[in-house]
């Protein structure tokens, strides 16, 4: 394989420091941290920190918030990820029902609630981005998931079925057979798919950068190169200095056991950063194209245990991700994002998988860390005595429900009761990850076990979800 670059945040980032022209490191520290007391100070310049922001300010104009950022805004997830803005529920529907169903509510309508809270988040994004003039490469073309085995197929018409009974409309959805699926993309071993309409494409970079841009001219201060040590009341320590807010808001996701609190969510144990690794190709010539069809620019992916996701980007690259070397001891992050070769081999491979005649290079390889819970589900927390709320375990789904997540934290710290402050990931309690080296080795073997169920649906054929599959989601609390 021919050198590509590895880390430096990501292929999106890089390009979009490029586009600025020679980077400068000393700009980062440009914006002095707040010596008045804030009405609102958000940790972390990630999706979830700038739309707090941005909504605050759009609610209550000359409202004064402070964002702390310890590096560069899309520095985490947010500049990283795979750029679906998709309507996927963070999570796992059935423990949110459930978990609604305790509060004496009926949990099939609380979770089609969040469902149509999830749709109107992408639209809204959409139109914000519009109107604020923030050009991310979106484009709405859907998301495809395809199925390269009988077993995943029937996944599929499950999830179909599953979707349809959980607050779906009916036209957002289409199962597609081979055919069908052939006329869009030709992923030459599918088997069928089934398509979300919903989901639009986005470049992540521009999107969050955009974004900072415009809180900025609305007033906002961003502060980068801030790294925050401890949160507690009215007070966030930084390496530069303290700020006193009213309102704290830790947004922080897969980052969120590294500051020093008391406030629930931030405990060292409550989430853990599980690593998902993307490569980038050459932009490919138009012959490509012409054999793989892709003209809808949908999102796309598999129904595989160990699943990729992937985009045709607005220059004509792919890009694809999946989940690679999982976790590292002890909750580490992934600093720049450099990632092992074995990973990109095997992204690589999956690629030549569904397009055997493609020829590729690989430009650039990242990796960066999804923020997961013990059950795999999102929670928001709000404790009205301290002023602290939290947003954190959107796992791979976070950005369209960051932005949800932004404006729920906000009604939350208004005190209100809006449909915002009643869905079920409100006060969600997902339990406590185990220590080490019981968590490494948990989910470790739990990716073990969903690669071995890939390759035994594979090589047999099988009609049927793999025992050794049921029995990992089983383990870590997946299954629906
Ligand atoms: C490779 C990859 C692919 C993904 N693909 C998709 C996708 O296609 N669709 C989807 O919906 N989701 C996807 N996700 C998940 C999605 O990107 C995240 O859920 C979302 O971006 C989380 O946003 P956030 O603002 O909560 O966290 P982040 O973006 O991680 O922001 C947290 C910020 O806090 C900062 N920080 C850390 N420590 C401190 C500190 N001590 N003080 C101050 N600041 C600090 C970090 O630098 C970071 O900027 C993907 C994630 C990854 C990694």
């Amino acid at each position: 394989m021919t050198a590509y670059r590895n880390g430096e945040i990501s292929h999106w980032m890089r390009a979009a420091h490029a586009a600025d022209g020679p980077a400068d490191p000393s700009q980062r520290r440009a914006v002095d941290l707040p010596d008045e007391k804030q009405e609102l100070a958000v940790v972390g310049g990630g999706l979830t920190g700038l739309w707090a922001a941005y909504h605050a300010v759009v609610d209550r104009p000359g409202a004064k918030v402070t964002v702390l950022e310890a590096e560069e805004v899309g520095y985490g997830a947010s500049g990283r990820n795979g750029g679906w803005l998709s309507p996927l529920i963070p999570g796992n529907r059935a423990v949110y029902a459930k978990a609604a169903r305790a509060r004496g509510l009926d949990g099939t309508a609380a979770v089609t609630s969040f469902q149509q809270e999830m749709d109107g988040a992408v639209d809204d994004t959409l139109r914000i981005l519009q109107e604020e003039g923030i050009e991310a490469d979106q484009h709405r073309g859907g998301h495809l998931r395809v199925a390269t085995t009988p077993a995943a197929m029937k996944r599929l018409e499950l999830t179909h079925a599953a979707d349809l009974a959980n607050g779906y409309r009916e036209q957002d959805l289409q199962l597609l057979d081979a055919e069908a699926l052939k006329k869009r993309i030709a992923v030459r071993p599918a088997l069928g798919g089934l398509l979300t309409r919903t989901t639009a494409r986005v470049d992540p970079a521009k999107l969050i950068r955009g974004l900072k841009a415009v809180v900025e001219a609305r007033g906002v201060r961003v502060v980068e190169g801030a790294r925050v040590t401890r949160i507690a009341p009215g007070t966030v320590i930084t390496s530069r200095g303290t700020v006193s807010a009213t309102t704290i808001l830790s947004c922080l996701e897969a980052y969120s056991g590294q500051v020093d609190s008391d406030a629930r969510g931030l405990g060292k144990r409550d989430i853990v950063p599980v690593n998902s690794s993307m490569v980038v190709t050459n932009q490919l010539p138009e012959d490509a194209w012409e054999r793989i069809g892709w003209q809808g620019r949908e999102c796309l992916g598999d129904a595989a245990h160990t699943f990729v996701y992937a985009q045709r980007t607005a220059d004509d690259r792919i890009a694809i991700g999946g989940r690679g070397t999982p976790y590292a001891f002890n909750s580490g992050t992934p600093g720049l994002g450099s990632v092992d070769a074995r990973t990109v081999r095997t992204l690589c491979e999956r690629l030549q998988l569904f397009f055997p005649d493609l020829q590729f290079t690989v430009e650039h390889a990242w990796r960066g860390a999804i923020g997961v819970t013990r059950d795999w589900c999102a929670g928001i927390t709000f404790d009205s005595d301290t002023g602290i709320g939290v947003a954190r375990g959107f796992a791979g789904h976070g950005v369209t429900a960051t932005h949800l997540a932004a404006r729920t934290l906000l009604d939350r710290a208004a005190g209100g009761d809006t449909a915002l402050t009643r869905l079920p990931w409100n006060e969600h309690d997902s339990g406590r990850w185990e220590p080490e080296p019981l968590r490494w080795a948990g989910i470790h073997a739990m990716y073990r076990l969903f690669g071995i169920a890939d390759r035994w649906e594979e090589s047999r054929h099988s009609q049927n979800t793999s025992l050794i599959a049921r029995f990992g989601s089983r383990l870590a609390g997946l299954s629906e």
